[in-house]
């Protein structure tokens, strides 16, 4: 059986835009996790989270 992989995006707290996507696998649990990533938007580091 193939590997199920789900595409989850990193969207920015605070101009809650979208910055990032990446897969995972469909087994892991769905948290809200918290990633600290650069925002192009705010032009600096902000916290993103897990949405899909
Ligand atoms: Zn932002």
């Amino acid at each position: 059986m193939a590997k199920v992989r789900t595409v989850i995006h990193l969207e920015c707290e605070v101009c809650k835009s979208r910055n990032y996507s990446k897969r995972v696998s469909k087994k892991r649990a769905f948290g809200k996790l918290l990633v600290k990533k650069y925002c192009k938007k705010c032009y600096k580091h902000n916290e993103h989270k897990e949405t899909k």
